[in-house]
This record gives C-alpha cells, sequence and structure tokens, in this order.
C-alpha cells in the first residue's frame, strides 16, 4: 500500500467522512477541518487540526453543532 492509499483510508475523527488531500493537508469534505501531514504523517487530532472558515471552536462545526457527533472535550 503506497503513501496515498493509506491517507485515502483515513477518514475525519468527528463525522468519520472522507478527507481529500490538498497539497499537506487533509481536509474533512464533511465539515471542512483541515488536518496538516508533517513530515508524511497525517496529524488527525482534532484539538489540533485547522477549523474551517466561520468555526471558532469545535462545537460550531457542523458535524457538531448538528448534533451528529459528540465532542465533550
Ligand atoms: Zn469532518
Amino acid at each position: 500500500m503506497n503513501e496515498d492509499e493509506k491517507l485515502a483510508m483515513l477518514v475525519c475523527p468527528m463525522g468519520k467522512k472522507p478527507l481529500e488531500r490538498q497539497g499537506d493537508t487533509l481536509v474533512c469534505t464533511s465539515c471542512g477541518t483541515r488536518f496538516a501531514i508533517e513530515n508524511g504523517i497525517p496529524n488527525m487530532l482534532i484539538e489540533e487540526a485547522k477549523l474551517p472558515e466561520g468555526c471558532a471552536t469545535i462545537a460550531e462545526l457542523k458535524c457538531v453543532a448538528s448534533g451528529e457527533v459528540r465532542y465533550d472535550g
């Protein structure tokens, strides 16, 4: 399995939706959160991810705000 295939198997830790690779980031196709790929290793910690435009906190993410995903952090 090559790197791209491994990355393609990852899902967003919040809504478990597929991610799309954009340069050195993985972007959730659902909530838009961006996860950095550092030295080939994706950092899937939601606390360290870059939230999409319009979201100041994790609780404001589309999937969390809608009640689809629980986030107690
Ligand atoms: Zn997501």
